[in-house]
């Protein structure tokens, strides 16, 4: 790259902007002192030969908003570009694991998230008809406890947090193209014909990942022939029935589950119902459904089910289809690595999407913040979390394959992964290389 380490580029008009300099210091609130001792470790990551290293994140979802504050506070030069026009209230409930809250911590939004993150207590398993607990053993001795959250709120706190190190990191209305890479950079071509070029790229677009398509060479996730029926209530119209099986719980029926839980402080119940369909696969998030759809796939569910289900914004009733891949060995392809969804779409049995891009996030971080050799950090995020993130791919495939083949009053089987405490356990301190 010429002096300039990080350009967004107009194509025809050919405006440069570098974004690379003064920014983290200021958003990392170091004074005058430690920008000299940065600026001198110019063997560190985010200096090559005296130039800022840039780093390109495509998707300012959970994952690339998590992976641009975890290298921002690194001190990389990092701008997010993402094909929304604006960053909406989008999305229900999401699960957050003790791993994933303890990374929020290291993230240094730890405070802010437990204001809105409701406590997942027992999250008991019940009955779908008779509403009875199946009994299992506790799911999780130690500090913290997984916990819920309003996913526009988990959205909100991290894009806060990014804008606090310049509102230029993130950018709106750029849908990725293509990629392409040449001696040691990475650049992004947009729809509207615009680019950016930086020193890497991580694809963090989802389980659609068009870096993915681009750089892998891969299609489209496959159907899993399960959808998922949701909507949210707000709690005072839920009334008696929220607290059936108290703040969190999953009624388990034979190949079909219904699981809510409040978030977004106690305002919003989520409810969410997963079961198979011959009807083919909805596209994206939001597919339509009506209020009889759903009670008609819960014909013969315990009464505070179908009460909720009666009382669903019929606006608001949205259908998802969902939708798998096989595990990948390799997440890095030259300057370009993938995160989040976009590298391991996770079935949502475990609730454990969010939770594994945010950890993803937290060992990039720390991979940049401690090789000073681009290659090297890229290699050592994939090494460090590649065998992890298959594992709970492998384990929330399975948790789906239980729902289906167990009898629900013997609900959980032995080995379930939902009631082994070590599936949503991380420790984002632990070392890097093994
Ligand atoms: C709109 C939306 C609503 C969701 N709602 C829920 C929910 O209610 N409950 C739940 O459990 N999970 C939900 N998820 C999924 C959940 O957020 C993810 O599984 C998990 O957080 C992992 O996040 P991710 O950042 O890897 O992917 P995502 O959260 O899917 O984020 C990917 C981002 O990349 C952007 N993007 C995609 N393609 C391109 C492109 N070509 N160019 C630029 N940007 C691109 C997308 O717009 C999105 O902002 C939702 C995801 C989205 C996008």
């Amino acid at each position: 790259m010429s002096g300039k380490a990080f350009f967004f580029e107009k194509k025809k008009q050919k405006t440069f902007t570098s974004y690379a300099g003064h920014v983290p210091y200021r958003a990392t609130g170091a004074g005058i002192k430690s920008l000299l001792v940065l600026f001198f470790r110019k063997e560190h990551a985010f200096f090559k030969n005296g130039v800022l290293v840039s780093l390109i994140i495509i998707g300012a979802g959970i994952g690339g908003l998590a992976a641009a504050l975890s290298l921002l506070r690194a001190g990389a030069d990092v701008q997010v570009f993402e094909q929304a026009a604006a960053l909406g209230e989008v999305g229900a409930g999401l699960t957050l694991s003790r791993g994933a809250i303890q990374c929020c911590e290291h993230l240094g939004v730890g405070a802010e998230l437990r204001r809105y993150l409701a406590p997942a207590g027992d999250f008991a398993f019940l009955h779908y008809r008779t509403g009875a607990v199946l009994p299992a053993p506790p799911r999780a001795g130690e500090e913290p406890h997984d916990g819920h959250i309003y996913r526009p709120d988990l959205h909100a706190i991290l894009a806060d947090a990014v804008r606090a190190f310049g509102a230029e990191r993130i950018v709106l209305g750029k849908r990725l193209a293509g990629v392409t890479q040449t001696g040691g950079t990475v650049t992004a071509q947009f729809a509207d014909g615009t680019s950016a070029t930086g020193a890497a790229l991580i694809g963090a677009d989802g389980a659609r990942s068009a870096v993915r398509r681009e750089v892998f060479g891969e299609g489209l996730p496959e159907f899993t022939g399960k959808i998922a029926y949701r909507f949210m209530l707000p709690a005072e119209q839920a009334g008696a029935f929220a607290e059936v099986g108290g703040p969190a719980c999953l009624f388990v029926g034979r190949g079909q589950v219904f699981n809510r839980y409040l978030v977004s402080r106690g305002r919003l119940l989520n409810c969410v119902g997963i079961m198979r369909s011959d009807a083919g696969a909805p596209d994206g998030w939001n597919g339509a459904a009506t209020v009889d759809d759903v009670l008609a796939a819960f014909e013969g569910w315990h009464p505070s089910v179908r009460a909720l289900i009666g009382r669903a914004p019929p606006d608001r009733l949205i259908k998802w289809g969902i939708f798998a891949r096989a595990p990948r060995e390799g997440w890095v392809q030259g300057r370009v690595a993938l995160l989040g969804d976009a590298a391991h779409p996770m079935q949502p049995f475990l609730g454990l999407g969010a939770a594994m891009a945010i950890e993803d996030a937290t060992v990039l971080g720390r991979a940049f913040a401690a090789f000073a050799d681009i290659d090297e950090a890229l290699a050592v995020y994939a090494r460090r979390r590649i065998p992890r993130a298959n594992a709970v791919m492998e384990f929330s495939k399975r948790q789906g394959d239980l729902f289906d083949t167990t009898d629900p009053a013997d609900f959980p089987p032995r080995g379930a992964p939902s009631h082994d405490p070590s599936v949503g356990a991380f420790d984002p301190e632990e070392g890097l290389l093994f």
